[in-house]
């Protein structure tokens, strides 16, 4: 019996006889898991120019469901722009968002398969509710949920999460929303109504990165930016990967670290140090390649094998090395959702999920409950014809479909307008 049907036997066995106080069966979870759980190690490093970076970190996070509980750390990097006031609301406000919008869950892998959409719509919440205060700041928003060896990263704008897994591997587990290198998000921008294009000086000379017009930003995504046009929407890229048991590196850090270092020197340059040593390493680093030009934050986190877990994972090597060659190593890819190539092969990082689209129909899915009493996105309550079809208004939906949920409430269906580029009805 493996410790998760063992954990789920017991809660059965001692729910039933209703004789054990919550707390104590919360504890027995959590010693019984303890051994097998990563040990997670921080470290933080900043280096202010303007004062308009955040980190948001929560260690020991407890979500109850119906059988149990998780146990999980949450990592944000937020990178705010025309002030710092988007950047500190979305560090107080983002995570209870998402929190609220994981429906009513039985299990752990419940909670896990909810989180990517849990995500969506507490970022767009935030972004709605900031929005709403009327204040013209802006802010990259990088979320990421750590639960056991599971890591789910959300993102908007060009703050960054890489990995740098146990077997040398250094992936980009974020992508980066700038008109500059992002074609993809030019085009959505530009058919939504947007101008992109540089700065024009007087003689017709262009200078700068790529921004968007009106407003001159150069994210395609974040969380604020009243003034700027709603194409810039709050949708993150998701991805969401497993660790194997070996461990890894995340490195999450806003763009006054990766305009100085690649992803590869970034991770290279701090290998062997603790994650604290690492965090102020390459925050020293990117002031040694760039001098100060901008804030520069970087979180360090690491997952490290339990203690008494490296000699099994010694002892498996061989075989690791045997499945290299037949099992398709994990890679970054584009926007689409994918689906996990599953492999319990020690050493190998697993992708369960990946999406990055901005259209919020494709983001919530056809899920028929979702939304019939609570809406989709900001959890309003609403009556049984309240609610209308994330599906509804859009030429490639089917009939079926827009009479089905996922629901939103008038406020986030126009929103959800608005993100589209269609007037408001
Ligand atoms: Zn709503």
């Amino acid at each position: 019996m493996d410790i998760e049907q063992d954990i789920r036997a017991r809660t059965k066995t001692d729910s039933s006889q209703c004789m054990v106080p919550l707390a104590a069966l919360l504890k027995n979870d959590f010693e019984c898991n303890k051994g097998q759980d990563p040990i997670v190690q921080h470290g933080l490093a900043c280096h202010d120019k303007k004062g308009e970076d955040h980190t948001l970190i929560k260690l020991n996070c407890q979500h109850l469901f119906r059988d149990g509980s998780v146990v999980f750390s949450v990592f944000g990097v937020f990178d705010g722009h025309n002030g710092a006031s988007a950047a500190i609301f979305s560090k107080e406000k983002l995570l209870q968002n998402v929190l609220s919008a994981v429906p009513t869950i039985g299990s752990r892998e419940e909670w896990l398969d909810a989180l990517p959409r849990a995500l969506v719509s507490g970022f767009i919440k935030t972004d709605i509710d900031f929005q709403e205060k009327g204040e013209t700041s802006g802010t990259t928003a990088t979320l990421v949920i750590v639960d056991r060896w599971t890591v789910t990263v959300a993102a908007v704008g060009d703050s960054r999460c890489v990995l740098d897994a146990s077997d040398g591997g250094i992936f980009a587990l974020s992508v980066d929303h700038r008109f500059e290198e992002n074609a993809e998000e030019r085009k959505r921008v530009m058919e939504c109504g947007g101008e992109v294009c540089r700065l024009s000086l007087a003689g017709g000379a262009e200078i700068g990165p790529l921004r968007c017009w009106p407003g001159g930003l150069c994210l395609s995504r974040s969380i604020g930016d009243v003034d700027v046009g709603a194409f810039i929407v709050p949708i993150p890229h998701v991805k969401q990967i497993q660790l194997p048991k070996t461990g890894g590196r995340l490195i999450i850090a806003s763009d006054g670290l990766w305009d100085a270092l690649s992803i590869e020197k970034a991770a290279k340059c701090c290998r062997g140090l603790s994650a604290e040593l690492a965090a102020k390493q390459l925050v020293k680093e990117s002031l040694r390649a760039r001098g100060l030009r901008d804030d520069t934050t970087c979180l360090v986190v690491d997952l490290l094998p339990p203690l008494g877990h490296m000699s099994k994972i010694s002892l498996s090597t061989n075989r690791q090395n045997n499945l290299k060659a037949i099992i398709a190593r994990w890679r970054s890819k584009g926007s689409s959702t994918v689906v996990a190539n599953k492999s319990n092969a020690v050493g190998f990082v697993e992708e369960i999920f990946e999406a990055g689209s901005a259209k919020l129909a494709d983001r919530l899915g056809t899920d028929p409950c979702l939304g019939v009493l609570n809406c989709a996105i900001c959890q309003v309550n609403m009556t049984l014809h309240d609610g209308i079809s994330v599906h509804a208004g859009s030429v490639f939906s089917t009939t079926s479909q827009i009479s089905q949920g996922p629901f939103l409430c008038l406020t986030c269906k126009a929103k959800k307008d608005a993100m589209e580029g269609r007037p408001r009805s």
